[in-house]
Order: structure tokens, then C-alpha cells, then sequence
């Protein structure tokens, strides 16, 4: 028999020996013991619905997922300096969900590592070191990736950017500098004052990176025409544009299967990460044949684990699976429902300031009458909602907004539960925490 040590034993343990910047989720914790589709259970055999794990893409514990892990497990496992199908095949596989110029891959173990490798792309192939990036941008743990992360350097803890990171305002509409129809050119005119400070130091751009929606700044949506004029004053400048898709990619988007793909441009550099796994550690690089060559310029890239058989297997798996389960088309019809719904919430309940987002990959903002944040209200709303057996999260530079990203395989009825449950905290009297 298994003696299994309490909640409270496991927290005194924790705080003792693992790392002290560690954080665990809501004032009481919680320990899952089992996971499957878009649920979790804790140890107490309680039920929750998860709104929160765009990792868990294709839903929790996904059983032809978890066979191919099995299953090749088994058999070997290896690393790419020996041949096999997996790797191959699931090239060949997630390069047909991109455009044809994106047609190299590198296989890594997280989205760190994948836009870590990235800006290492970047520097070889423009020999500069510049980065362009957004204000409450978050990339990744690693030097490089904490460098150009505004989220973490800006926050606790951070001290600012480095020298050679450029930060332009978050381009947000709803509460941002820029505001109303001209949001997007006036935010890309941000990026070009970047890029002239660049100059006016004597350097050159070396990349402008930014998720197609800015999770940890709170669910931004790109306004209309800012990627694709930011793209063109990029590449005039010389510099390479990557795509962060490792939040949004995968079909979560709904009407397309990438973020970018929704702003009419086409990246040199696509970072792919946490779905493509499905909980299990795969990470990719996509970027053109020319970037590839010049990327290789004489010494080796090497990845013990990345592209490895069963993570590769595994991957393949995934994508396998959100096609036969038509789970991108799940995303656009019930993340258009529910976003719809939560329209209709926010005119009942005006603390709702704003519902953003695309497919399974949404937000709602919770402000005051004179548009200020309050994460008091956001933080009470997400342990309300866990004392209901619903699982959310809050993020944004003013933690007030709550994020929904859920397993692809969300329901309508789902959609539903989380409406009602809404309507239930939103009617409790806590403005004034
Ligand atoms: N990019 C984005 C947009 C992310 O949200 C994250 C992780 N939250 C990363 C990169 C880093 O990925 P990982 O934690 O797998 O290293």
C-alpha cells in the first residue's frame, strides 16, 4: 500500500527543496492525480473543467497520443544522429500545415529552447544582436529569452531591458497607448522609431518577434495592418520576423491553423512549443531554406533529446489527431460561441471591459467604471470559479484579465458551464475587495 503524504507535506517539502521562485496555482493548492479530455481530478476524486491547458492540446491523457509514446518507448529511442521514420514523417507532416517558404525544421525540447535557437538564427544569419519586441512580451526562461522578455525583466525581480532590446508599447486597443481605427499604424510607427534608434547607435536589426496574440500581456489581439507594416519595416531595416506560435499554434486559432496566418504575412522564423507534445516535451523551429543555410555555417547543431523517436512520435500523433477529431473547426465554432456569450456577459455585467481574442484562445478584462484594472476582482473570480470545479487563470501586465485556453476538445456544453457559473460570481457582491 502506498502511503501518500499530505497536501500540507507536500507544500513544506516543496518550499524546502525545490526551487524558491517556484509558484504554485490559487491560495489553496491543488493536487491532480488524473487527467482526461478537458478534466482534471484531484486527489479527492473532484472533478474540474479546464480552461487553462493549451498544452494538453488535443485533451488530457489522449489515448492514441499516449499509445504512440508507449508504443515506440518500447522499441528505441534515440538521438537524430541515427535515421528513422519518426522524424521524417513528422517533418513532412507539420511542414504541410505551414506556408512552402517555411519548409526547414529543427526539432528542440520546449519553446525556450525553440526561441532561444531562433534568435541564435538570427545572429548568424545578420550578424547583429538587435531584438525588436513587445512590451509585456514573454518568450521563454532562458539568458537569452529572459532578455528579450519585458514580462519578466520589466516585473519583479527584472532590471529593464537590455542594451540590445527594443521595446515598443504593448499594442493593445482596449486600454494601450494607441486606441480606435489608426491603432495599427500608429503602433508600427513605434516599431520604426525602434528601428531608428538601432541605426542612430551605429547597429543593425537583427529581429522583431511577437506572438500573433500576446498571452502573458493579457490576450492582446494585434490591431488590423500592424503585423504586416511592422513586417515591412523590419525587412527594409534587414532584419527577420519571428513568429512566437508556441501559445497560439496548432489550430487553436480556429480560422487558421497559425496565429500569423491571420495577418496576411509570412514569417522568417516560426517558433512552435507546448501543443505540439501534447504535455509531452516537443518543441520546434520552422524557417525558411534560406535561413537554414546560412543558420549552418560550419559548426554542428546538435539536441540530445530533440527530434527523438517517441517525441516524435508522439507529435505526429498530435497532429494526427487534431485533424480526424476536426478539432481546429471545434475551436472556431465553439470559441466563437462562447466569445459571443461572454459579449452578451459583459452588457449585463459592465465590470467586464473587454472580451478578445480568437477560437479557443480567449480573455476578458475586469475594469472599473473609470477603466482601471482590478485584479482583486480578477483573482477572486478565478478561486470562485475553482470552488465551482472550473479551472481559470489571470494574466496581463495588471493580472485583471482571465484567460480561457482550454483543451481543443471544450464542448459547447462546456462553453455553457462556464457561462453559468459566470453568471453566478458575477451576480456575488465583490467590488469591493
Ligand atoms: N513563448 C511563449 C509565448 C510562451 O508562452 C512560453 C511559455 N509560457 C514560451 C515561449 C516558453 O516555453 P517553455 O515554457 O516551453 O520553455
Amino acid at each position: 500500500k502506498v502511503a501518500y503524504a499530505s497536501n500540507e507535506d507536500l507544500i513544506r517539502y516543496r518550499k524546502q527543496h525545490l526551487g524558491k521562485s517556484l509558484s504554485l496555482q490559487y491560495k489553496i493548492p491543488i493536487k491532480m492525480v488524473r487527467g482526461a479530455g478537458q478534466y482534471l481530478m484531484d486527489q479527492y476524486g473532484k472533478k474540474y473543467l479546464d480552461t487553462v491547458n493549451n498544452v494538453a492540446h488535443v485533451g488530457h491523457e489522449h489515448y492514441t497520443v499516449v499509445k504512440a509514446g508507449q508504443e515506440q518507448m518500447a522499441l528505441i529511442n534515440t538521438n537524430s544522429r541515427y535515421l528513422h521514420e519518426n522524424i521524417n514523417t513528422l517533418t513532412k507532416e507539420l511542414i504541410e500545415t505551414l506556408p512552402q517558404e517555411l519548409n526547414v525544421l529543427h526539432f528542440v525540447n520546449s519553446g525556450s529552447e525553440a526561441n532561444e535557437l531562433a534568435i541564435r538564427m538570427v545572429k548568424a544569419n545578420t550578424g547583429e544582436r538587435d531584438i525588436i519586441a513587445s512590451e509585456v512580451g514573454y518568450h521563454g526562461n532562458s539568458n537569452m529569452c529572459i532578455d528579450i522578455s519585458s514580462y519578466k525583466f520589466d516585473g519583479k525581480g527584472g532590471h529593464g531591458a537590455p542594451e540590445h532590446t527594443h521595446i515598443f508599447p504593448l499594442p493593445d486597443k482596449f486600454r494601450g497607448k494607441y486606441r480606435g481605427e489608426h491603432a495599427g499604424k500608429n503602433y508600427a510607427k513605434e516599431v520604426q522609431k525602434l528601428i531608428d534608434n538601432i541605426h542612430k547607435k551605429g547597429r543593425g536589426v537583427g529581429a522583431f518577434i511577437i506572438e500573433p496574440i500576446i498571452s502573458c500581456g493579457g490576450q492582446i489581439e494585434l490591431p488590423d495592418g500592424f503585423l504586416a507594416e511592422a513586417y515591412k519595416k523590419i525587412r527594409a531595416a534587414g532584419g527577420l520576423c519571428i513568429s512566437d506560435e508556441v501559445q497560439v499554434g496548432c489550430g487553436r486559432m480556429g480560422k487558421t491553423f497559425w496565429g500569423f496566418q491571420q495577418h496576411n504575412v509570412i514569417p522568417d522564423i516560426v517558433t512552435i512549443g507546448k501543443p505540439l507534445g501534447n504535455g509531452h516535451p516537443i518543441a520546434a523551429v520552422a524557417c525558411t531554406q534560406e535561413v537554414a543555410n546560412r543558420f549552418a555555417n560550419g559548426m554542428e547543431y546538435f539536441n540530445t533529446f530533440g527530434g527523438n523517436p517517441v517525441s516524435c512520435a508522439i507529435a505526429t500523433e498530435v497532429l494526427r489527431t487534431i485533424k480526424r477529431e476536426k478539432l481546429q473547426e471545434n475551436a472556431l465554432k465553439v470559441g466563437t460561441y462562447l466569445k459571443d456569450e461572454l459579449k452578451k456577459l459583459s452588457e449585463v455585467f459592465p465590470i467586464i471591459g473587454d472580451v478578445r481574442g480568437q477560437g479557443l484562445f480567449l480573455g476578458f478584462e475586469l475594469v472599473d467604471s473609470n477603466m482601471n484594472p482590478l485584479p482583486a476582482q480578477a483573482d477572486y473570480l478565478a478561486n470562485r470559479m475553482k470552488y465551482h470545479g472550473i479551472l481559470m487563470s489571470t494574466d496581463g501586465p495588471d493580472y485583471n484579465v482571465l484567460k480561457i485556453k482550454p483543451p481543443m476538445v471544450f464542448t459547447k456544453e462546456n462553453a455553457e458551464a462556464l457561462i453559468f457559473y459566470l453568471k453566478k460570481i458575477f451576480a456575488e457582491d465583490f467590488m469591493q475587495l
